[in-house]
């Protein structure tokens, strides 16, 4: 924890989790999708393939939904041997366009925090996941104005992060990134010697879990709660 005024100037923010729901929309889907091929397969089966078979397309699909949808449909695909009825495969894609017209739900705390902050930092959303859902969900947030600048990564690691220092010419020391993923939005932030807080978000990704060795040694804020950022950033 950090007592005194620091040097920080920019504050990044993740955006799924951390200014919005995001893991609740698709365990709400994934509840669905179950539901739907629960005559063809067993619900851990399925889940352990479908999780498998997500992992494996972010090569080709990159993260969000457009992924989750193929990756659901590939699945089922392959667990029923090809059984699956067009019909059912509609219902897939119609769970996936579901998700995309999703209202974008703030986490609470989020507005007020953020007009708090903008009044003496400058801050800035870095997302990764898909181009044209995170757009959308950033248009329609009603907090798009407090940011003037909005990076959508395909990964957030330390490569992208300095890349964006660089390109904004941003110390180390000026910048705070703030997110509930330890794995995007602490680890690789700490490793290029910035600040980072995390802010847990009831559900993780499996994907986005860390084991314990992977962060224990690094230093980072951690706080239960976005209202806590002003006054950690002495705000
Ligand atoms: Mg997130």
């Amino acid at each position: 924890m950090i007592t005194e005024k620091t040097n920080i100037e920019v504050i990044a923010f993740d955006a799924d989790d951390t200014l919005w729901m995001n893991e609740t929309i698709f365990s709400k889907a994934q509840g669905q999708y179950r539901e739907m091929l629960q005559t063809y397969i067993e619900p851990e089966v399925l889940d352990q393939r479908f999780h498998e078979t997500m992992i494996r397309n972010l090569q080709s699909f990159g993260y969000g939904i457009k992924n989750f949808t193929f990756s659901m449909i590939e699945t089922a695909i392959e667990l029923s041997y090809g059984k699956i009825s067009g019909l059912e495969i509609q219902q897939i894609i119609n769970l996936g366009r579901e998700m995309l017209k999703h209202p974008v739900e703030l986490i609470n705390g989020v507005k007020e925090t953020l007009h708090k902050l903008s009044k003496e930092f400058e801050l800035m959303i870095i997302t990764k996941g898909d181009l044209f859902d995170q757009e959308g969900k950033i248009a329609r947030s009603g907090i798009a104005h407090y940011f003037p600048r909005v990076e959508i990564l395909s990964e957030k690691n330390e490569m992208a992060y300095t890349n964006i220092l660089k390109r904004y010419q941003i110390t180390t020391e000026q910048f705070l990134m703030v997110g509930n993923s330890l794995k995007s939005d602490v680890i690789p932030v700490c490793k290029i010697g910035a600040n980072a807080l995390h802010i847990p978000f009831h559900i993780t990704w499996a994907h986005e879990q860390v084991e314990e060795k992977e962060h224990q040694n690094l230093s980072y804020w951690k706080a239960k709660s976005i209202k806590e950022v002003p006054d950690l950033v002495k705000c």
